[in-house]
């Protein structure tokens, strides 16, 4: 087994360490609250590829160049590292089960920054983990039969308010007597600026300061029918594929934010000196070193494992799920002691380990919660063995 990168994932790591150093670090409190100045770096990522990613993303090696990217950009700032996942996320899923016109029309508008960030819209306020219970309804238009009339409300969607192309999930049948549960739903387009589409709730939140979390509503939005993505009734069978795929980008945004909370802690830990020398010389401090880098030294092979299995077969469910788990798991694990280990300085805002720790937090609950992942997890096994 060779573990060595090939040249084009360093080059795609160094480029995204270096961007994140230039571009992003010394911005980020600006970042946070300024959106024309966020998608003026948006832009800039499109101007640099890091949106390209997207457009290949079963190519030999693209997939870990990919999350090897990610993992740098969050190592800086998991926020800006949200924005691109989902874009890619969304890409990936047109790449995948959009026809010519579709593809021709987004996928080069995703990746040359017109249509960035794009945003990926399932979750509703009765149905989280239980995706089935979506009641956003998409018909066809009784005037107009070329369009669907959307109507609902999603919430908790990462920068819907800035999106250039929303994918979202609704339900195209009502029938009493749904014995195909998994047909219901359909995936559609939806263009920034399209009527009836407004954004009544930004959310205030703990951490990723630089995404924002929106609701979505669609009040009589009418769309061309030639927006669905896949066929009618393909809305799960889409949402599902595209979440296995964010689901490595979810492991590679954990490792980034871990890697950063272990190596403040590691360097911090050497320096801090109380009773006669540096705290690393407690034992204690020094096995939460070695705790630190044994986890995240197994969430990056987990990841690597389940990247590597997506560019050999198109099932990678259970990989993608225990790389999410454990990542996830790991960097709220590495978080909280980096903190720890940076005493009462750690919760102050001048310690970037208090930033670590609220972003790491989101991992396990976004894209599938650690409960669904070992649903998920279970589920494979089960029906496998
Ligand atoms: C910062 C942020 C960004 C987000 N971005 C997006 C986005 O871009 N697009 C989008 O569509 N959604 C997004 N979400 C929504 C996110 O995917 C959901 O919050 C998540 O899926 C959980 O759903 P829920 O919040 O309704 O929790 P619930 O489903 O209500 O779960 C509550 C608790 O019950 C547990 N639980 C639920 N069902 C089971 C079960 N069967 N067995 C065991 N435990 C269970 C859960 O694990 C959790 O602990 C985002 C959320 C956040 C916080």
């Amino acid at each position: 087994m060779d573990f060595t990168f090939t040249a084009l994932q360093t080059e795609w790591q160094l480029k995204a360490r270096e961007f994140a150093r230039d571009k992003i670090a010394p911005h980020v409190e600006r970042l946070e609250t300024d959106l024309a100045f966020r998608h003026e770096l948006f832009q800039e990522m499109a101007r640099e590829d890091f949106y390209t990613f997207a457009v290949t993303p079963t190519e030999e090696g693209m997939v870990l160049a990919y999350l090897l990217a990610l993992k740098e950009i969050a190592k800086i700032d998991a926020g800006i590292a949200v924005a691109m996942a989902v874009t890619s996320m969304v890409a990936e899923a047109i790449w995948r089960h959009g026809n010519v016109e579709q593809q021709e029309h987004y996928l080069p508008s995703i990746s040359e920054g017109v249509c960035v960030p794009a945003s990926f819209a399932v979750t509703e306020k009765d149905a989280g983990s239980d995706v089935k219970r979506i009641q956003t309804s998409a018909c066809i238009d009784p005037d107009n039969s070329n369009y669907y009339v959307l109507n609902g409300e999603k919430q908790y969607i990462t920068n819907a308010d800035s999106a250039g192309v929303l994918l979202i999930i609704a339900r195209t049948d009502f029938s009493p007597s749904v014995d195909h549960e998994a047909h219901v739903m359909s995936a559609f387009l939806v263009d920034r600026g399209t009527a009836g589409l407004t954004f009544p709730k930004v959310e205030r939140k703990l951490g990723l300061l630089t995404a924002n979390l929106v609701s979505v509503k669609f009040s009589g939005c009418r769309i061309d029918k030639s927006r669905l993505l896949g066929k009618e009734g393909d809305g799960l069978k889409i949402a599902l594929g595209a979440l296995d795929s964010g689901r490595l980008s979810v492991a590679a945004q954990a490792i980034g934010i871990a890697e950063a909370a272990y190596e403040g802690a590691v360097t911090y830990a050497k320096q801090r000196e109380q009773f006669g020398g540096p705290i690393s010389a407690q034992q204690i401090i020094a096995f939460k070193l070695a705790d630190m880098r044994v986890k995240l030294d197994a969430a990056e092979l987990l990841l690597f494992k389940a990247a590597w299995l997506r560019t050999k077969r198109s099932h990678f469910t259970a990989e993608a799920a225990i790389a999410k788990l454990f990542a996830s798991e790991a960097a709220n694990w590495i978080a909280y002691e980096a903190l720890q280990i940076h005493g009462g300085f750690g919760y102050t805002k001048d310690c970037p380990a208090e930033k670590y720790f609220r972003d790491a937090r989101v991992t396990t609950l976004y894209e599938g919660t650690s409960e669904i992942q070992r649903l998920i997890i279970a589920r494979e096994i089960l029906s496998t063995h």
